[in-house]
């Protein structure tokens, strides 16, 4: 067919958009064409039509109205949205009514609230790679923060891999050189937890010094003037900062206003916590449905708005290692703790408290609705109020939140109570937003569309008089605009001044010219006021954008202050206590709980205390049978330690936090058949990663190591671990085994100590009384587990008759690496021979020293010399050297 003018300018704006769909707007619907309308039939299941006669113009299109799920359904499939819109009203006299693409959405950058969860951000990464490391920047478009980071370190990738892991990233920007190397892109892919739709852009946006102009021309600065956001001198965090604006200027078509400042992002000021760790640890979602339900969150969320609620979830994926920050935070939830009437008084005024950086960020791009304002309303007479319930406090931290809560909230609050009304429509368009008295011009219109419209009421009283007709009626229609309406019956009544317009089946409508006069008077007001108001709203709108700063500061005080009030609220609740933190080698916990476990449970949960320090008591391996508490005990001192680093009080009598780098955690693999080959790769991969990257401050958690494969090979395996933290790591360690075997550990290396979950044998009857006490457990209580469990009475016997004999005969004796057996320091031809040969140890654990930093890698020469057998090539070796050291086995598979 040929173009028509229509078509013409559809091509024209398909070659602006780029990738994305493009929907034209034409009359009420948003259409797509062509290829376009192809896809969105085919993914939406709308029907196709076709625009032409010949059949050749693919179409489909939905209502402007219902548009919203549509899009969302695309995006959240990775597709990108032109949306474009008529910019003018259609007329008689233009063929061709002009348009604009007015928005491109992206995975990234959705931020209506229908398509979002208020509860968490939404995050557009940018990404960059130099010769040194990367640069990683981050936005959430709807509530205006912007971050950026250089990784640098000898882990960069490691550490590039925990950022992706801590926020819900939805779409990465990235040049287009870095997206072309496919070995990149796939290791990226592999590491990263959840689907990210990666976008390549040109390679000149992410040039530093192009860059580095797009931010200083965003935030209206001078060259240097990066530096006052602390990264004037990080090319890499600049680049992927400027690519993002860059991104954002040409998708969102506006002027960015609620993105005033940029924070440069350091990740050596959070204990890092590793993706296997924030899924091990059930922080965020539950590894069994991967819901938020029995996570450490849902257990410490009592926040009252929805930016406390994403504090939230960024301070539990951020725990501090600064002391005196932890501190700070710490003494502010006290300060709650103790003085219920203020924390009962906070929690009454944030709960009327809406999203405020929400809120602000749909004023900024226009996409706020007349109600978005009686919100903003509502909320910021809420700050005078926080204010003065906080002028009192001593914590420095508090009295900090309430000076940045400072703002000219009563200059918006009174502009919006004078001109918004109190109950405003959602749409901008139709009127109903201004009040009277708040624009002279527009009382004027609504005195006259009032006169009309009372000359209406007037005009049907008069006229029903003047024609005797009853039933005479006047109204109105979009068509034909107002008209009096006769029915057939009484048209004989019909006066000769009226003039025929409309026939009906049973009624005809006339107009008079006074009807028509008065008409043009009511149609022309109404439209006016509807663009006044709409004028008018604009107007406020951009005068409530100039406190976009204040606005935002307050947001995150308020913010603050919620997730403080929630750690002194759960705190009372769940009896927590305030830990004492510093900068030792000491975790010392009196009394401790699982935070999550304790709530779960119906019987009262079984504090136990436990200390860690990197003297003595560097690594404790905790025995006992399954279902004892082995795993709930060791994980709790991980959730503790992260819950006091993140300013948290926390479930124990006392404690002492010796500040950790990185929480890491292994835990044993889940029993799958089909899967226990790969299962096992993944353990020892987390296995590795944890030996390789952990560090002397760092706290480990293995909770049964080396049972996603044989007994002996796992034994081994664990042994080896252990030993390598003990000797050439130095990190604080929690070991949950049923390898009863690995407790010899204790005699021989000086830092591991034994403990037990004991359990009480009656009358053939096991109860878990689920104490932590000091040594190791004398048998496996498998049997007695099985039992628990309600196998059949036939098959319990016959195990532990079974049992009895594999037991008195399978005393397997090895020779064990003892503590002056050890090489001295890494190996030179095998790790392995050489472990075995050298009777000097790798360090000299006799002098208990610890390494300042790691030495050499022998648990990687071991698997790169393909061997995790290599631990049985161990046993083999010490058996030939014939040490004294015997250690007793048995064959219990688990
Ligand atoms: P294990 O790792 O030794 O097999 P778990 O730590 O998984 O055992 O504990 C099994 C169950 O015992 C938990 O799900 C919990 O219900 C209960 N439990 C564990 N520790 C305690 C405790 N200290 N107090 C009360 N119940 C506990």
């Amino acid at each position: 067919m040929s173009a028509t003018p229509m078509v013409k300018q559809y091509h024209e704006m398909k070659r602006k958009c780029g990738d994305a769909i493009l929907f034209f707007q034409v009359g009420d619907f948003y259409e797509t064409f062509e290829e376009d309308a192809k896809l969105v039939s085919r993914e939406l299941g709308i029907v196709l039509t076709f625009k032409d006669k010949e059949k050749t113009l693919p179409m489909a299109g939905v209502p402007i109205h219902g548009a919203g799920p549509h899009i969302t359904r695309l995006v959240n499939r990775g597709y990108k949205v032109a949306i474009c819109d008529q910019v003018e009203k259609p007329s008689p006299q233009k063929k061709l009514v002009k348009r604009e693409i007015v928005r491109i959405i992206t995975p990234g950058t959705v931020f209506d609230t229908d398509l979002l969860d208020a509860k968490a951000n939404n995050y557009l990464a940018a990404l960059v790679r130099g010769n040194v490391g990367y640069g990683l920047s981050l936005v959430d478009l709807s509530t205006g923060t912007f971050q950026t980071t250089h990784l640098t370190e000898k882990s960069a990738f490691d550490n590039l891999i925990t950022e992706f892991s801590r926020y819900p990233i939805r779409e990465c920007l990235l040049p287009r050189s870095l997206s072309d190397d496919q070995d990149f892109m796939e290791s990226l892919r592999k590491e990263i937890p959840h689907d990210i739709f990666f976008t390549p852009l040109e390679d000149y946006l992410f040039d530093p010094d192009y860059a580095e102009q797009t931010l200083l021309d965003h935030f209206g600065l001078t060259r240097g003037g990066l530096d006052g956001f602390g990264c004037g001198n990080l090319p890499l965090a600049i680049s992927a900062a400027g690519s993002i604006i860059s991104y954002l200027q040409e998708t969102q078509k506006a002027p960015l206003t609620n993105i005033r400042s940029l924070r440069t992002h350091s990740i050596s000021k959070y204990a890092i916590l590793d993706l296997s760790t924030i899924q091990n640890l059930e922080i965020l979602e539950n590894i069994r449905d991967k819901s938020g339900q029995g996570t450490l969150l849902s257990v410490l969320d009592h926040t009252l708005t929805r930016m406390g609620s994403r504090l939230l979830k960024q301070w539990i994926t951020h725990p501090l290692r600064e002391p005196e920050k932890i501190q700070s935070r710490l003494d502010a939830v006290d300060e709650l703790f103790s003085t219920i009437i203020l924390r009962k008084d906070l929690t009454e005024v944030l709960e009327n408290i809406y999203d405020l950086e929400r809120i602000i960020s749909r004023l900024s791009y226009l996409r706020a609705s007349p109600k978005d304002l009686i919100l903003l309303k509502t909320s910021l007479q809420k700050v005078p109020e926080l204010i003065d319930l906080l002028k009192d406090v001593g914590s420095p931290y508090l009295k900090t939140i309430s000076k940045d809560l400072l703002m000219e909230s009563e200059d918006i609050v009174s502009l919006i109570k004078e001109a918004i009304v109190d109950d405003p429509p959602t749409t901008l368009t139709e009127g109903g937003i201004i009040k009277d008295g708040f624009d002279q011009q527009l009382d004027e219109l609504r005195v006259i569309t009032k006169t009309g419209k009372n000359w209406l009421v007037d005009l049907e009283k008069t006229e029903r008089k003047r024609t005797g007709i009853k039933n005479l009626r006047v109204g109105f229609n979009r068509a034909f605009g107002y008209y009096i309406e006769v029915t057939k019956s009484n048209l004989s009544k019909a006066p000769k001044d009226y003039i025929r317009r409309q026939t009906l089946v049973n009624a005809e409508r006339f107009i008079t010219p006074a009807l028509k006069e008065w008409e043009e008077k009511i149609l022309t007001a109404e439209e006016k006021i509807n663009d006044l108001e709409y004028a008018i709203f604009i107007r406020i709108r951009d005068e409530i954008c100039n406190y976009t700063e204040s606005i935002q500061q307050a947001a995150h005080s308020i913010a603050k202050l919620d997730v403080i009030c929630s750690f002194a609220e759960i705190a009372v609740q769940s009896r927590y206590t305030k830990p004492q933190i510093d900068d030792t080698d000491t975790i010392e916990i009196k009394k401790g709980r699982h935070p999550v476990v304790e709530q779960l449970i119906n019987e009262d949960f079984i504090p136990n205390d436990s200390l860690l320090d990197r003297s003595g008591h560097q690594i404790s391996i905790v025995t006992g049978p399954n279902m004892a508490g082995k795993s709930t005990f060791t994980r709790q001192i991980a959730l503790i330690v992260l819950m006091a680093q993140m300013g948290s009080f926390i479930p124990a009598d006392t404690a002492r936090i010796g500040i950790v780098d990185r929480i890491f955690s292994r835990i044993g693999a889940v029993d799958d058949i089909t899967r226990r080959q790969s299962t096992f790769m993944v353990e020892m991969t987390e296995t590795a990663n944890i030996l390789n990257n952990a560090t002397p401050q760092s706290l480990i958690i293995l909770d049964e190591i080396g049972r996603g494969t044989s007994t002996f090979d796992g034994m081994a395996i664990a042994w080896a671990v252990v030993e390598y933290i003990h000797n050439n790591i130095g990190a604080r360690t929690m070991l949950a085994t049923h390898y009863r075997e690995l407790v010899q550990l204790s005699d021989l290396l000086p830092r591991i100590k034994n403990y037990n979950v004991s359990v009480l044998e009656m009358g053939g009857k096991m109860i878990f009384i689920r104490r932590v006490v000091p040594g190791p457990s004398d048998r496996s209580y498998g049997v007695q587990v099985a039992k628990l469990a309600g196998l059949p009475p036939e098959v319990i016997e016959r195990a532990s008759k079974v049992l009895e004999k594999i037991e008195s005969q399978s005393h397997i004796q090895i020779p064990i690496l003892s503590e002056t057996a050890l090489p001295p320091t890494r190996a030179v031809i095998s790790p392995v021979e050489t472990e075995i040969s050298n009777d000097k140890p790798i360090l000299d654990v006799s002098k208990a020293e610890l390494p300042p930093t790691r030495v050499s890698t022998t648990f990687d020469e071991l698997r790169a010399s393909n061997q995790f057998e290599s631990a049985q090539k161990i046993e083999e070796a010490r058996k030939k050297k014939k040490q004294t050291t015997l250690v007793e086995f048995d064959s219990e598979d688990d």
